[in-house]
């Protein structure tokens, strides 16, 4: 908890949004508060698909300047953490029956233009689409797009026969949960107080002062700050009314996205984006080594309280689409693990959730000490997010409104991106005990950190206890002391996704261990 001192710079919300900004406010020199209800990253920063993308399916509504400037920023991010993001290539199945949402702008031109086409989307448009994909956003390190010939490429295995032709593009796959735990580890080694499990509960000003009351297990506190952001992410129209009590008359449009795993399905490292024939797209993507990750849906969701959870329509529409393509057929028996999260997108009164806006918009509230909301955004955005904010907030702050964050490494990133591989050897190397698959896995999570985990071990002994799925005492140590963590939810389902591969018995045993630990 902090002491009486006033931030210059409060946080609601311990998602991405929140804890970029925390980051880059600490960077310019503020004192940063951010408190989180429950744990960071809880809500929707580890629900996402986990893509730093363009978004091929906006350009579709014309959003160009959120695809360029995400386009752009995939590289940027990329470079800041190449053990937590990697690229990836995504393949893209042809047939005759994808069709455009009757919704978006390209649809509506088409249909004046080429009305003889009845919605479809013609392989021509969407090899444009691709053109316009690689060439929008200053594609630097990641490959262009191609044709590919399943019939011949490995890429096609996983398909039913029926599919010949594809084009394969690049993006970039991000651990969403653990960006957000290394932008507030980064924030608080610039000085920021990140307090997890602590409610902002009320927010008022008094002069030129915000006075927040926090809420914890143990009780109360009362603290101050200059400018207050409001980084609620699901929550940021109730915190507005009911924290703040300011006036808002930007809406928010909650859209839940569901997604499915099930064992690997495929054995290439690429990822397929399937096409319906409403206009709608799902990824099936590879998944923490052994596993497939396959969503997302869009579903209008009334009340940010109510817990994200798949239904059974949601379900049924992410087997039968993935089903429509793959080779192996999936039964609601296959799927071993299920996520939710709740989009809050800017309501821009679109008619269906899947056209509603995904880019962000930031609200400076100045009756009295400055306030800004966020609305909107996406993982991809957030360090320009964050960048905006401060240019927002930095005459009232007597900070530079210049941005610091782009090429500046995250905990465990500070390596090139042509060293990945090698850094991995020399893992095993120094630590001839660990697998190849043990040595990924750590390497993907703590980069050049791994070896501060490891330390003089010579022996898997050497790390403590072996709770299952080479999670080790060591590694438990490091993420309760590091990285914020305080349960066995936190541990085994946001700083890794170990959850999916021990028993129930073996996580209990986690939880015991952290309980007799603190
Ligand atoms: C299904 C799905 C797929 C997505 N896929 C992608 C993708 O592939 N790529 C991409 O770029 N983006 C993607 N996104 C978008 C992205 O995940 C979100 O834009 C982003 O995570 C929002 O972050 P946030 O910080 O605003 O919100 P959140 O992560 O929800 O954080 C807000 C936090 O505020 C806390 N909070 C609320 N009220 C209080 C209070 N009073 N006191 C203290 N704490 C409080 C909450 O507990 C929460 O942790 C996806 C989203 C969804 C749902």
């Amino acid at each position: 908890m902090p002491g009486t001192e006033t931030f210059d710079l409060f946080i609601v919300g311990g998602g991405i949004n929140g804890c970029g900004i925390a980051r880059d406010a600490s960077g310019r020199g503020l004192s940063v508060g951010l408190a989180e209800m429950g744990d960071l990253a809880q809500a929707t920063s580890s629900a996402s698909t986990k893509l730093f993308h363009g978004g091929l399916r906006y350009l579709e509504y014309f959003e160009f300047r959120l695809v360029r400037e995400a386009l752009i920023e995939r590289e940027v991010l990329l470079q800041a953490m190449p053990h937590i993001s990697w690229p990836m290539r995504f393949v893209l199945p042809l047939h005759k029956d994808m069709r455009f949402d009757g919704e978006t702008p390209a649809s509506r031109l088409l249909s004046l233009v080429l009305p003889w086409m009845k919605g479809r989307r013609p392989n021509w448009m969407i090899r444009f689409g691709l053109l316009l994909y690689d060439h929008l956003g200053g594609r630097k390190i990641l490959p262009g797009t191609r044709a590919v010939d399943l019939t011949t490429d490995p890429a096609g295995q996983g398909l039913q026969d029926r599919f010949t032709k594809a084009y394969e593009y690049s993006d970039c796959w991000v651990d969403d949960a653990r960006l957000v735990v290394l932008n507030a580890r980064d924030a608080a080694t610039r000085g920021a107080q990140i307090m997890t499990r602590t409610k902002v509960v009320a927010a008022r000003r008094d002069g030129d002062l915000w006075r927040i009351s926090l809420q914890t297990d143990t009780g109360m506190q009362e603290v101050t700050a200059r400018a207050l952001v409001n980084a609620a992410g699901p929550w940021v129209s109730e915190t507005l009314s009911d924290v703040v009590h300011v006036d808002s008359r930007a809406a928010i449009r909650l859209v839940r996205g569901s997604h499915i795993v099930t064992r690997r399905l495929f054995d290439h490292d690429k990822c397929y984006f399937f096409q319906g024939n409403d206009g709608r797209i799902i990824f099936a993507i590879p998944y923490e080594q052994d596993f497939t990750l396959i969503g997302t849906t869009d579903a209008d969701h009334a009340d940010p309280d109510d817990p994200a959870r798949i239904s059974e329509t949601e379900t049924s529409y992410l087997l039968d689409f993935a089903n429509a393509y793959l080779k192996t057929q999936l039964t609601a028996d296959d799927i071993v693990w299920t996520y939710s999260g709740v989009r809050p997108l800017y309501d821009d009164g679109a008619g269906t959730a899947q056209s509603a806006t995904r880019d962000y918009v930031l609200k400076l509230n100045r009756d009295g000490a400055p306030l800004l909301s966020i609305f909107g955004g996406k993982i991809t955005t957030y360090r320009k997010l964050a960048e905006h904010a401060l240019e927002k907030l930095a005459p009232f702050m007597g900070v530079s409104d210049k941005g610091w964050t782009a090429g500046v490494a995250l905990p465990g990133g500070d390596l090139p991106v042509t060293q990945v591989a090698d850094h991995k050897v020399a893992l095993i190397r120094r630590y001839p005990f660990l697998t190849e698959k043990w040595a990924e896995r750590l390497f993907r999570a703590y980069g050049t950190e791994a070896g501060q985990i490891l330390g003089d071990a010579r022996t898997a002994t050497d790390l403590g206890r072996d709770f299952g799925a080479t999670l080790t005492e060591a590694e438990l140590r490091w993420m309760l002391t590091h990285e914020f963590a305080q349960t066995g939810a936190d541990v085994l389902w946001r700083r890794s996704k170990l959850g999916l591969r021990l028993t129930d018995r073996q996580a209990a045993e986690v939880e015991d261990w952290i309980k007799a630990r603190s």
